[in-house]
């Protein structure tokens, strides 16, 4: 079965500017990938998400403080990190809403206790964005708002979200620090950008973090995914999302973890091997800062997430 992306070039017209790490050349290099070794796969456009949608994570007034404070020109800082320009909101909207469009298809093809994978290629990036914060580059918590939308349906009783990106998504793990039936797991380096993410922070013991020094290499990397998410968490789930970013990678400018292309093979296809079964994925872009290691390292994760799906 072939993989399906949820994409549009709507997402060049989030511009940040060319200095920025976040900014509209990451689109581009993931595009050009999908189209170099993804063309047969399948394409959907994203959709934009409603308020509704968006307040099951964010809090009604910041949203319409987002919503209201978009510029008529030049760029607008909700932080010293994170950028929006005067055609942004789009972008913000579609990258929510795509991930929730994501599980709608999953309804919509009977794909429930089958194996299928998703990518969203999104952003801005969403894991770092709070109830009513923008932060690390993002407005709206895009997995999280999917989540927080799939579980409501009769037939999800339970979901995992695998978070790979090299920094702790702060913003997911407080949406469901609560919540039993919503699992989430990340390795990232610590101490570390955003600050949460101890090992120590366990949620209703639903959270699983795994930290990692600045400088753990692969094997390192390896041994701790194993140790701190595969091997305790022991459940089943009907759905799973990875947080897939790619700024662990050695290459990446904006941290300190030693990660090689197959890494990211390795992490996609562990999770799968253990929690797949017969169970979809949701994958959705988050960091990756390094044009190398960026397209290599999502190469790396598309390739586990076909050969999921590939004898269904
Ligand atoms: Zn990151």
């Amino acid at each position: 079965m072939k993989i399906n992306f949820i994409m549009d070039d709507e997402y060049l017209n989030h511009d940040t500017g060319k200095s920025h790490p976040e900014n509209i050349e990451r689109y581009l290099i993931v595009k050009s990938l999908i189209e170099e070794k993804y063309s047969q796969h399948n394409f959907i456009k994203p959709r934009e998400v409603s308020l509704e949608e968006l307040y099951s994570i964010h809090q009604t007034e910041y949203v319409h403080n987002i919503i209201n404070s978009i510029p008529d020109k030049n760029f607008f800082y909700y932080d010293p990190d994170t950028i929006g320009s005067s055609t942004s909101l789009k972008s913000y909207l579609l990258a929510a809403g795509g991930s929730i469009l994501a599980f709608e298809e999953i309804i919509r093809m009977n794909y429930l206790k089958k194996n299928s994978s998703f990518f969203c290629a999104h952003r801005p990036p969403g894991h770092h964005a709070e109830a009513s914060k923008a932060m690390g580059f993002g407005v709206f918590n895009n997995v999280a708002v999917s989540a927080a939308n799939a579980i409501k349906n009769p037939n999800i009783n339970n979901i995992l979200i695998i978070d790979f990106d090299v920094h702790h998504g702060n913003g997911t793990q407080h949406s469901f620090e609560n919540n039993p039936n919503i699992v989430y797991a990340s390795s990232h380096q610590f101490p570390f950008y955003p600050g949460s993410g101890d090992i120590a922070e366990k949620g209703c013991g639903n959270i699983y973090n795994c930290p990692l020094e600045a400088g753990v290499n692969s094997k390192e990397f390896r041994y701790l995914f194993e140790k701190h998410i595969i091997s305790p968490i022991n459940l089943d789930f009907d759905l799973i999302y990875f947080s897939a970013g790619f700024d662990a990678h050695y290459k990446d400018p904006l941290a300190s973890i030693n990660l090689i292309d197959e890494d990211f093979y390795w992490v996609t296809d562990i999770v799968l091997n253990k929690f797949g079964g017969q169970t979809p994925v949701i994958s959705v872009l988050e960091g990756g800062y390094d044009k190398e290691g960026l397209k290599n390292g999502l190469d790396e994760h598309l390739k586990a997430l076909y050969e999921y799906n590939k004898n269904e």
